[in-house]
């Protein structure tokens, strides 16, 4: 009882700084539409008339208190509003039409929303058209979008989510106020698709974290987040250039996950001569074979490289016709421009080319020693392992043959199978090892670029062609934060999210080789990545991993912001 008093007193003295009532939002669906058209299941009301469907345009009208001889000035744009199929209004381009929602959501296009629309024409002689709806109800048409509750069904990590929506739409209220709204509804502010977007399990999740936002200093936060990290999140000043207190790197790491060993019975030390074994080439006449050409026999001469290219261009590249073989084999990197060419070295290059010995990708989700699930092209795959299958771990551009050892999901595996069963693979050591969010198809990605496509994505930066590059500063994360790029005509040093969107990369966490011909001139890169986003803030497939290893959402969200609180405003 006494103890019931003091807590009474305790509400009553304490000031509230918030007021403890749910802030009602103002969305900003488009403000660029020539034409709206608002239906719904239930009648609704526009200015006094009832209806089940309303189109809003901009027209050019005739300015009522216009006399005399017709002038310029006396055509204005305005509003028209037409109701089942009769022009009823037509209102000055600056007004405002609300529209309450009766029973059924208001719908526009292919999405339907809760709370009420407003149109009015905007300066711009296009239509603005903004949802007006408390903020509990907006984000359960917001978590969905950011964070899929189908690919990512975790409640803890879209309780996590929910919170940072919940904090970012807290902090940015107001930002679009010239434009009549609080917030966009793009991924320029947070994606906001409506009802039919919603999912129970995300519902839930707003509904269990009501009012909950992260606060540093007592203020709410700025709720970066980003699809995958890879393995380690950067600090906020290496991408956007400026420092945050609270975010800073931190390792995407929760549980260490149970290692998946495997085990083989066959090894070859060279992986070239494994390659050659499981396509089981020893002479120019097999290799012809397994590329599904006719046998042309053995080369007269190895030593002669002239001899050995024309017999190389003529059986295995049978219709192009060139003034040079030899050159054209430089150019393809099969032969060498001088010296011996070792007919096993040739052979392999022959047989490596992509398509013959059908190399194919994906990222390791689950093994059992024997079926090994991955993901080929964002699909879940089942494979079996051949118990003498060649397995190699790939450091660098070293192939270390493999007779034991254990994976933990999310390794980038490069591997031969033929009707299901793996002959071969090479994997690289998942080096972003117990990450939260190894899960994610997203985790590891490789991207070929050609010297055209390189010159291309550097043209703005008006170095010529490009020549070289060279990562002058990785952040903690082993971000590029800073990469030097040589042209034949300068060089630039580019910061992180400048150099990403110039090669279209999905993040700045990548290492990368340049690829040359004999003669030194740049062919392509292949950049080896992991990520997909800025890295900065709260990882959300992390997240998600962090959940699976039974996190509470406090949990992710204190591991992502450094030093935050939770606060419940209402
Ligand atoms: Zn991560």
């Amino acid at each position: 009882m006494r103890q019931c008093l003091i807590a009474v007193l305790l509400v009553v003295a304490a000031p509230s700084p918030q007021p403890a009532t749910e802030p009602i939002v103002r969305i900003g669906l488009t403000q660029n539409a020539a034409t709206v058209t608002i239906r719904s299941e239930s009648a609704f009301s526009v200015e006094h008339r009832s209806t089940r469907a309303a189109t809003f345009t901009t027209v050019l009208a005739l300015d009522p208190a216009a006399t005399g001889p017709l002038k310029k000035a006396d055509l204005q744009y305005r509003v028209s509003v037409d109701v089942d199929g009769e022009t009823i209004l037509v209102l000055p381009a600056g007004a405002h039409i609300r529209i309450e929602p009766s029973g059924a959501p208001l719908e526009i296009e292919t999405r339907a929303y809760r709370g009420a629309i407003e149109v009015s024409g905007n300066t711009r002689r296009t239509l603005t058209v903004v949802n007006e709806l408390p903020l509990e109800e907006y984000l359960r048409g917001v978590v969905p979008n950011e964070l899929s509750p189908t690919t990512f069904g975790q409640i803890e990590a879209l309780k996590a989510q929910a919170v940072a929506a919940r904090t970012y739409i807290e902090r940015n209220l107001g930002q679009f106020r010239d434009e009549g709204y609080d917030i966009c509804a793009s991924d320029a502010c947070q994606v906001y698709f409506g009802v039919r977007t919603e999912d129970p399990l995300s519902t839930q999740a707003a509904a269990e974290t009501r009012g909950i936002v992260a606060t540093y200093d007592g203020k709410p936060i700025n709720a970066l987040y980003s699809s995958t990290c890879g393995g380690r999140t950067e600090d906020a000043e290496n991408i956007f250039r400026e420092k945050i207190p609270y975010l800073v790197s931190t390792s995407c790491e929760y549980k260490h996950p149970a290692p998946l060993p495997f085990s083989t019975s066959r090894s070859i030390a060279d992986w070239k001569t494994g390659v050659l074994a499981v396509a089981r080439v020893t002479t120019f006449a097999d290799a012809a074979r397994f590329m599904g050409l006719p046998d042309r026999g053995e080369p007269a001469s190895t030593t002669d490289l002239a001899a050995l290219a024309g017999f190389v261009r003529q059986t295995f590249y049978p219709s192009v016709v060139t003034a040079s073989d030899l050159s054209f084999l430089n150019d393809q990197g099969i032969l060498p421009v001088t010296g011996p060419a070792a007919a096993s070295d040739v052979l392999f290059r022959l047989v490596d080319r992509k398509g013959a010995f059908e190399w194919q990708q994906g990222v390791l989700t689950s093994s059992d020693g024997t079926k090994m699930r991955l993901l080929v092209n964002g699909q879940p795959k089942e494979f079996t392992l051949a118990p003498d299958a060649l397995i190699y771990q790939r450091i660098g551009d070293e192939r270390l043959p493999m007779t034991a050892g254990s994976w933990i999901g999310g390794e980038l595996i490069d591997f031969r199978a033929e009707s299901g069963t793996i002959g071969m693979l090479v994997y690289r050591i998942n080096f972003a090892n117990p990450a939260a969010d190894r899960y994610s198809r997203l985790a590891i990605w490789q991207i070929h670029k050609t010297a055209a496509e390189l010159d291309a994505a550097f043209k703005p930066l008006a170095i010529g062609d490009f020549t070289d590059m060279r990562i002058v500063q990785r952040g903690p994360s082993e971000r590029a934060v800073e990469t030097e790029v040589v042209g034949s005509r300068s060089r630039r040093t580019v910061p992180a999210l400048r150099l990403r969107t110039l090669l279209g990369l999905r993040d700045s966490l990548f290492s990368y080789d340049i690829e040359r011909n004999a003669r030194g001139t740049v062919l392509g890169m292949t950049f080896y990545g992991r990520g997909w986003g800025h890295g900065v803030g709260m990882c959300q497939v992390g997240a998600y991993g962090m959940a699976l290893d039974g996190a509470t959402y406090e949990e992710i969200l204190k591991k992502y912001y450094k030093g935050i609180e939770l606060k419940k405003l209402y």
